[in-house]
């Protein structure tokens, strides 16, 4: 049996979008992944990596935790049966992440590894949070260092810099802070926390470095955090103009730049079996060229449907013999990335020229989530046939009713956002701006008697006469 390798991947900070493309094909090529508990369960599924066929196995919370020897024995015994082995670390796999040790019992024991860096959350996090590490002419340098206890203290004293990145230190914040003023510096240096950086239910706090830790406790928050202090702490500069922003539909990607964002997703995606089903009666007759045109009504339509080809070992080859259009060149850069070249890329229903085309043809539409319904109606009334597959159905997030974290404006994306959002939290949460993207959204939360503006991010503008005919949620 020849040996298989061991590649150690830094998987970034959380959100899968972060891992570098080196990582990404390290996963891709995969036999068996390990991944670190702090990652989303979803992270494959996230960047349309099919699993089916892959070992994946996920560290969980279940006590005991696995210890080291444990994980790199589970290596070991998959590379020594041939297997190529992804180690998915969160941020940097060098970065207090025991990485080194694994990396050392690989070579111990002649098994080929490779390490692919990743983005580290001390750099990573704070930069997407909008707290610079450095800026122009401000500062000179800036530490990361860890909160080591022992003895009931932190007994070293932290690296002096302009700004401190501290890890593992939320959970013995007290004890950092006395540190920090015992090693001098001032109980008004400015001080901040985040919290499930770059992932959702993102928290951020700020204050002064003697209030930090009270802070921290009255809003319960937890592991992974950052606490970043000195100038990086002050959300300054461009940052510190922009409305923090909770984003509330499914994925942030094309809003990102309306604020400061902070993903609270309001709902959740779940399988549609009896769209899966007919998904494979679509993939039968579009074998038999039995379609004329196929709509790929939205991004995570494009991602789940290439995850169900991947499922069923069929490729691209297989919608050979059928036009293409993408609603939204969001779908349209997911199908490009697969290299499937779209007929049409449309910006919604109102842009007719692309719906004439499909007069009298028989379409296949694939929805992400429930189809809009006027782009439902709108195809039904234009095509000879249309069969609509839906891939998933949306629930109310059961994590919805976390509590929320200070922010100038909500954005909603669609009225079930709406409801879902109002259910958990009630008028209350309404006190600040709401912003939303469309018109029938700004009427579902009229109907709760609140007044919402419709904003629209650079990336949809275009959409902005009838901005929600394409909504995807
Ligand atoms: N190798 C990792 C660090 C592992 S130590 C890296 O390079 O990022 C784990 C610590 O990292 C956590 O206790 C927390 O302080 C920090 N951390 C990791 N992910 C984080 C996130 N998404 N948000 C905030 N802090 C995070």
């Amino acid at each position: 049996m020849t040996l298989g390798k061991v590649f150690i991947i830094g998987a970034g900070p959380g959100s899968p979008d972060l891992i570098s493309l080196r990582g990404y094909r390290a996963l891709v090529a995969a036999d068996a992944v390990l991944a670190d508990r702090l990652l989303p369960r979803d992270f494959l599924e996230q960047l349309g990596i099919p699993a089916g066929d892959k070992f994946v196995q996920w560290l969980g919370d279940e006590q005991p935790r696995w210890s080291q020897e444990a994980i790199n024995e589970w290596l070991v015994l998959h590379a020594e049966s041939g297997k190529t082995v992804a180690r998915l670390k969160g941020g940097d796999p060098l970065v207090f992440g025991r990485g080194d040790d694994e990396i050392q019992c690989l070579a111990d024991r002649g098994i080929p590894w490779e390490v692919i860096p990743g983005p580290s959350s001390c750099t990573a996090v704070p930069t997407a949070a909008g707290h610079p590490l450095t800026r122009h002419a401000r500062d000179r340098s800036f530490a990361v260092a860890t909160a080591r206890v022992t003895g009931g203290a932190i007994q070293e004293s932290f690296p002096r810099a302009d700004s401190l990145v501290v890890m593992m230190g939320v959970g013995v914040l007290p004890l950092v802070v006395a540190r920090l003023l015992d090693d001098g510096w001032a109980p008004d240096t400015p001080a901040a926390v985040v919290e499930r950086g770059t992932l959702p239910w993102e928290r951020r706090l700020a204050g002064p470095l003697s209030q930090i830790a009270a802070l921290a406790r009255r809003a319960s928050v937890g592991s992974p955090a950052l606490v970043i202090l000195g100038g990086a702490a002050v959300a300054s500069g461009a940052h510190g103009v922009r409305p923090r922003v909770l984003f509330t539909g499914l994925d942030p990607e094309g809003f990102r730049d309306l604020g400061e964002l902070l993903h609270w997703p309001a709902l959740e995606t779940v399988p549609d079996e009896e769209g899966r089903r007919m998904l494979r009666s679509v993939f039968a007759r579009l074998r038999r060229n039995g379609f004329d045109w196929m709509v790929i009504a939205g991004k995570l339509a494009a991602t789940s449907l290439f995850a169900a080809m991947a499922e069923r070992g069929v490729d691209a080859r297989i919608l050979a013999g059928a036009k293409i259009a993408a609603i939204g060149r969001a779908t349209a850069i997911r199908l490009r990335e697969r290299f499937v070249q779209p007929d049409a890329v449309a910006d919604g229903v109102e842009d007719s020229a692309w719906l004439d085309q499909l007069a009298g043809q028989r379409v296949a539409a694939i929805h992400g989530t429930h189809a809009s319904q006027e782009l439902r109606n709108r195809l039904d009334e234009v095509a000879a046939s249309v069969a609509h597959v839906t891939l998933h159905s949306v629930a109310p997030h059961p994590e919805l009713g976390r509590p929320l974290p200070d922010h100038d404006a909500i954005y909603f994306v669609s009225p079930s956002g709406v409801h879902a959002f109002w259910d958990a939290y009630g008028p209350a949460a309404f006190r600040e701006e709401v912003w939303c993207l469309g018109e029938a959204t700004q009427a579902a939360l009229a109907a709760h008697g609140v007044e919402a503006r419709i904003v629209v991010p650079c990336l949809q503008a275009r959409r902005l006469e009838r901005p929600e005919s394409a909504a995807v949620e």
